[in-house]
């Protein structure tokens, strides 16, 4: 028996632009990830591994092929139905943490409770509780500019995981980060995968895919290996 793959992409192409200026990103990419996987994204600048990412986030769609999140073909999916995928089946993490400067950490983790329609004190409750699984509930009141980058990392990862989303995706979480912080973030990582939480990183370091349990080396576009970790 072989379950639903969580993630199914069936040679799935995205072009940019078009005509003389066109740009293949993605060239033909079939991938299966399933559920409790922890997979590494690699290859060099340019690959494709950021595009692969958004489509994968459903934050942009393919010129060809298919993509399926449980079984469901995305593309044939409205827009509003997308963004509920977005914002409670998968959890963001990007390099530059993307946070908002004018709230506090509490806050930040609260932002996308707000729009799924959690408010007041169960709000409160659960962005408290994702703040505790990145060590960070002791800090939940402090301004974005009174935490270190590792910590706005670790609340970039509270905000990620506050809805419990089926997959999260992070694009190079650590390229913004020294090495001590970055091990404290991949330790999280690999809390939650530990815990069942399906994980896709994309990263060119070795170091960080060693956390992987599974290796996927992009290369111009294309898959050009896949390695399983020891
Ligand atoms: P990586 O994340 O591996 O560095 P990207 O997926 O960001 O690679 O980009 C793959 C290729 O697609 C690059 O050559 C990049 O210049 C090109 N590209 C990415 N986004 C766009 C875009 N919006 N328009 C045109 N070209 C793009
Ligand atoms: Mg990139």
């Amino acid at each position: 028996m072989n379950p639903t793959p969580l993630i199914e992409l069936e040679m799935a192409t995205k072009v940019y632009g078009s005509g003389e200026s066109a740009f293949v990103a993605l060239r033909g990419v079939n991938l299966q990830i399933h559920r409790g996987e922890f997979v590494a994204i690699t290859g060099r600048s340019g690959s494709g591994k950021s595009t692969l990412m958004h489509i994968l986030g459903c934050l942009d769609t393919l010129t060809s092929g298919i993509y399926r999140l449980e079984g469901v073909d995305v593309a044939q999916l409205s827009d509003d139905h997308l963004a509920g995928i977005r914002n409670r089946r998968i959890g963001f993490v990007f390099q530059a943490f993307n946070l908002l400067p004018h709230l506090n950490v509490l806050e930040q983790v609260m932002v996308p409770l707000h729009y799924a329609g959690i408010f007041g004190e169960k709000a409160r409750e659960m962005a408290m509780a994702a703040l505790q699984q990145v060590g960070l509930d002791h800090k939940w009141n402090r301004k974005v500019t009174q935490i270190s980058g590792g910590e706005m990392q670790r609340v970039a990862i509270a905000r990620a995981i506050v809805l419990e989303p089926d997959l999260l995706l992070a694009d190079e979480p650590t390229g913004n980060l020294d090495t001590t912080t970055s091990e404290e973030v991949l330790a999280i990582f690999d809390k939650l995968n530990a815990e069942g939480s399906t994980i896709v990183l994309v990263t060119h370091e070795h170091d960080v895919a060693a956390h992987a349990k599974r290796v996927i080396h992009l290369r111009d576009g294309q898959v050009e290996s896949e390695v399983l970790n020891p």
